[in-house]
């Protein structure tokens, strides 16, 4: 079976958890600093400007926290991880759930401007980035746990509003050895609150914080991936030319200064059954990337949700997938396109 996702673990990743398993060095140390001076690196930010976490929900929730969202209307789309909905119930925040454009997995700025929350969660789905604007008396978080590496004219999706959030998870486009997030932010005043509400331990004050660290061999795994993401990126991004070669029909976004990401490789169609049906008779496991049960708010009130729901269905894509597996997908495919 081809499998619809497979995370690129090798050599590197192993010996890097043994070296911090030797040292006995085990909660947070230098290899957690080293991580979030290397992603600021990586997105061309200055050091201090990031802070690693236990997982993309938890960078959510304090980017949230850190807004003082408790009891503030927070806008997010009904096409979208349920990791929304629970990081916003933890703050206590009022959801108000929003559709996403016609034909597009995205929403954009109008929708989200006549949301009239106070904050707005933005996620650039399948890293396909949205040209995130200023709106007056509303914060922006930008959800970029598909899309770290994408760009905006020559801006890195996270910078655009006040915060933004990444993932690690296993199958997200590095890991840091199965969970993990990040949180930046141009104001290096709003990471260093977050960066003091994660040291919860020997604090005299009476402030109430919580423990969403990321260890040290989470860290050290990350690391090793970060090295790794450019060439990840470039064999995404080679598999989806060769699949919209062969006339696959995939969301893409096209504008002169947006660089996307290839998270997902996600074929438009009226035969969503038919096509998952006859890759699994062929050993390919394609998937709809994500069910209408699973839209936040309900079928009726986001249309253009429901019906992106119906029209996907999501390829594999991956560091690892081999030029012939590709081949045999197109191939499989032939009826369809
Ligand atoms: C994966 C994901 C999250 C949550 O991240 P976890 O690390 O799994 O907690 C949030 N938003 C989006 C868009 C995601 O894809």
């Amino acid at each position: 079976m081809i499998p619809h996702n497979r995370p690129t673990i090798d050599r590197e990743e192993k010996l890097a958890s043994i070296k911090i398993l030797k040292s006995k060095k085990l909660s947070t140390n230098h290899e957690v600093k080293k991580f979030e001076n290397e992603l600021c690196r990586f997105l061309k930010i200055p050091k201090g400007h990031a802070v690693v976490c236990s997982s993309g929900t938890a960078a959510l929730f304090l980017a949230l926290k850190v807004l003082k969202a408790e009891k503030k209307k927070i806008a997010f789309p009904s096409y979208v991880c349920s990791a929304l909905r629970h990081s916003v119930g933890l703050i206590r925040g009022k959801e108000v759930i929003i559709d996403v454009e016609k034909d597009s997995p995205n929403t954009n700025m109008d929708i989200i401007k006549k949301s009239k929350a106070n904050i707005a969660i933005v996620p650039h789905i399948y890293g396909l980035p949205i040209k995130v604007k200023k709106i007056k008396g509303m914060d922006i978080i930008e959800d970029c746990c598909h899309a770290l590496g994408a760009k905006i004219d020559k801006t890195t999706v996270g910078l655009n509003g006040k915060l933004g959030i990444f993932s690690f998870y296993t199958t997200k486009l590095i890991t840091s050895g199965g969970h993990g997030g990040a949180v930046i932010s141009r104001e290096k005043k709003l990471i260093n609150k977050i960066r003091d509400y994660l040291n919860f331990d020997l604090r005299k004050d009476k402030k109430k914080r919580f423990n969403f660290k990321m260890s040290e061999i989470q860290a050290a795994i990350g690391r090793a991936q970060l090295k790794k993401l450019p060439g990840f990126l470039k064999k995404r991004e080679k598999i989806f030319t060769k699949y919209k070669k062969a006339g696959i029909n995939l969301f893409d976004t096209c504008s002169a200064n947006i660089f996307p990401v290839r998270y997902r490789a996600i074929m438009k169609t009226k035969n969503q059954k038919k096509i998952i049906k006859a890759l699994n008779k062929k050993k390919i496991n394609a998937i709809i990337p994500l069910e209408d049960w699973e839209l936040l708010g309900g079928l009726r009130k986001n249309p253009n949700a429901y019906k992106v729901t119906k029209n996907t269905v999501s390829l594999p894509i991956y560091p690892t997938l081999k030029s012939r597996e590709q081949d045999q997908i197109i191939k499989s495919l032939k009826n369809f396109i």
